[in-house]
């Protein structure tokens, strides 16, 4: 056991973390407790649950705040934001396809206005922002795998775009924001992440395959299978995230996990860590799915010293273990 004098001074004193009560939000806010900063989560529960940090409720300097953070006044109320914050972590938008088409413009105001009054909190403060961008911004990469230089291939009408293209105009304001007003501002490009704590219903691959090999239920790959991800365990993910927030780079940086696996294997890898008698059935593929999706970390190697360190088998192993125990039909 450390002597509480002994634990080096956090790197940052207080975070306000927005869509902190999310999957990947709740993470993050665990982490930066655990590490001794001040936490104060920002979160409308569209898409993310109070229940994801009631872990956190009893543990000094975290605090949740219910608010949209599209709206100016997010963060003066109902509890103002008072001690100087010194990190912006802007994570707040729905995330999963399911998700934003079901909120269309909540998703496009989220990425834009929500961004917006992220950055002029940041902006009070002289806060350090990060925000979470997307491998979505590359959109059906015709580069593979996507460096950071790949300008991505969007289709600015088709479905996806109220997500892609919020992000990619979020990433603009960031720019935008940092020439204009000298912000100190960073933008991450998080390829796909799974854990615990996601959704079993948000329509991502993963939850969605380990709920229905659970329940013994036939798991739905769509299309022929053969399109693929590349999957990154959650604390991987959020180390990343924090290696960029300790650092002075503007980015964008890819933080993902470059092993690239086909839907149908991941379906079958499911069936068989959860010894499940499930088959797997095909069934259609939504409009403008990329094919493929990698990517290349040479820069968070080279300039955060990350790289991801868990592997599928045991990711995937951790996280029907935390379905068993929590979500279990
Ligand atoms: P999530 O849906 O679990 O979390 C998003 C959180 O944001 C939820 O708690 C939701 O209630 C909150 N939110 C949404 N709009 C809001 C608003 N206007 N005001 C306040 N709160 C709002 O999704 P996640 O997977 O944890 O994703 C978190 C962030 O990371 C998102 O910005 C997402 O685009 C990004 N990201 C995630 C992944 C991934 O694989 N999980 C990959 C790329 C990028």
């Amino acid at each position: 056991m450390h002597d509480v004098h002994d634990a080096p001074a956090p790197r940052f004193r207080h975070a306000v973390v927005t869509g902190g009560a999310g999957f990947l939000g709740s993470h993050l806010c665990t982490a930066l407790v655990d590490q001794g900063t001040a936490v104060t989560c920002v979160d409308d529960y569209c898409t993310g649950s109070p229940d994801n940090v009631a872990h956190l409720a009893d543990r000094p300097g975290f605090r949740l705040i219910r608010a949209d953070v599209t709206e100016a006044e997010a963060f003066d109320v109902p509890d103002p934001v008072a001690a100087p914050v010194d990190l912006v972590l802007h994570f707040a938008s729905p995330a999963s396809p399911a998700d934003y088409l079901r909120l269309p413009l909540h998703t496009l105001e989220t990425g834009s206005l929500g961004t917006r009054n992220a950055l002029a909190l940041a902006r009070r403060h002289g806060a350090r922002f990060l925000l979470a961008s997307t491998s979505e911004a590359y959109g059906d990469p015709q580069q593979h795998p996507q460096s950071e230089a790949y300008w991505g291939n969007v289709n600015p009408v088709g479905p996806r775009s109220v997500y892609d293209e919020a992000k990619r105009f979020g990433e603009a304001l960031t720019t935008a924001e940092a020439a204009a007003h000298g912000t100190d501002t960073g933008i991450v490009r998080l390829f796909n992440t799974y854990g615990p704590r996601m959704r079993g219903y948000d329509g991502r691959a993963v939850p969605t395959f380990i709920r229905q090999a659970l329940a013994g239920e036939p798991l739905t790959v769509t299309g022929d299978g053969r399109q693929t991800r590349s999957l990154a365990y959650v604390d991987d993910t959020v180390r990343g995230i924090l290696a960029m927030a300790a650092s002075d780079l503007r980015g964008p940086v890819n933080i993902g996990n470059p092993d690239e696996i086909t839907m149908l294997d991941l379906a079958r890898k499911i069936i068989d860590l959860t010894g499940s008698r499930s088959t797997v059935r095909f069934i259609e593929r939504p409009t403008d799915d990329p094919a493929v999706r990698c990517p290349d970390i040479t820069l968070a190697r080279g300039k955060l010293q990350w790289e991801p360190l868990i592997g599928a088998d045991e990711g995937l192993a951790r996280t029907v273990r935390w379905y068993r125990a929590h979500r279990a039909p």
